[in-house]
């Protein structure tokens, strides 16, 4: 795509790492070190039936890091911990618009991990990114939710 002077505009599709997500045994016992870590505490915790999962965010500066505690001991989080323990599990990028990316993605051979964006935390629509077809790193595609009210970065 050319803009009017015809310079190379790319598609304005990604917008950003919308936050970093990392797995922990235990919130209670990390959201101290992130606390000291990042300097302030956490703003919200959510939890996310359909994903096993609890999770607490931080803000740091426009970008967030999202803590991911297993609810059970055969979700993805509990492998992922058992394989590799604690660390950065997936990177989150927002998008502008979810279902356009899913079906770009999809058509340059990328693996979705489901046909249709999924409730996420923190008021997002998510799809995730299979590591194997994405440089042996989980991605997470981020829409912000319409229906939430307030899902920005304030
Ligand atoms: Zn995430």
């Amino acid at each position: 795509m050319d803009d009017a002077a015809g310079n190379q505009v790319p598609l304005a599709e990604f917008l950003r790492v919308e936050h970093l997500g990392i797995a922990v045994h235990s919130l209670d016992a990390a959201e101290p070190m992130y606390t000291r870590l990042l300097g302030v505490p956490p703003y919200k915790r959510e939890t996310v039936e359909s994903e096993g999962v609890v999770t607490s965010f931080f803000r740091v500066g426009p970008n967030k890091i999202e803590l991911l505690e297993s609810l059970n001991s055969e979700g993805p989080i509990a492998k992922f911990l058992t394989q590799r323990g604690e660390g950065l599990h997936h990177v989150a990028y927002a998008v502008e618009d979810i279902r356009a990316s899913m079906a770009r993605l999809r058509d340059q051979g990328f693996q979705l991990l489901s046909e249709e964006p999924k409730a996420g935390a923190d008021h997002q629509w998510v799809c995730f990114l299979h590591p194997r077809s994405a440089g042996g790193l989980l991605v997470e595609l981020c829409q912000p939710r319409q229906d939430s009210g307030s899902s920005s970065v304030a």
